[in-house]
């Protein structure tokens, strides 16, 4: 298991790359905007891989295409429920958007 805070594995495993003299690069964090340092993909070499930002936790996909990166937040898959209410009233309500469900009546439909 790991020990350690996100912030602190994520601080160590840099100053490993540094020791070993590999440069880093600096991306935005696609939800807090704060800088993140990774290392760099081989010249032509792109890779992805879920991350957590040590700043503020948000899990993004991190896009690393050689002395690129970027982060990208996946958006839930829209999934539609249709809702019937007691006036007989429809509507087919997206519950990928949580809050939205909630704005209708405080239930969750069962799925
Ligand atoms: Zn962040």
């Amino acid at each position: 298991m790991a020990t350690g805070t996100l912030m602190q594995r994520y601080t160590e495993y840099n100053d490993r790359l540094k020791a070993k003299g590999i440069k880093l690069i600096t991306f935005a964090c696609p939800s807090c905007g704060q800088s993140i340092e990774t290392g760099p993909a081989p010249e032509g070499d792109v890779w992805d891989t879920l991350s957590d930002c040590p700043h503020c936790n948000a899990m993004f996909m991190k896009v690393t295409e050689g002395k690129k990166a970027y982060g990208l937040i996946p958006e839930a898959p829209p999934q539609y429920v249709d809702l019937i209410f007691q006036d007989g009233r429809t509507e087919s309500v997206d519950v990928s958007k949580a809050e939205h469900v909630l704005e209708l009546g405080g239930f969750a439909p069962k799925i």
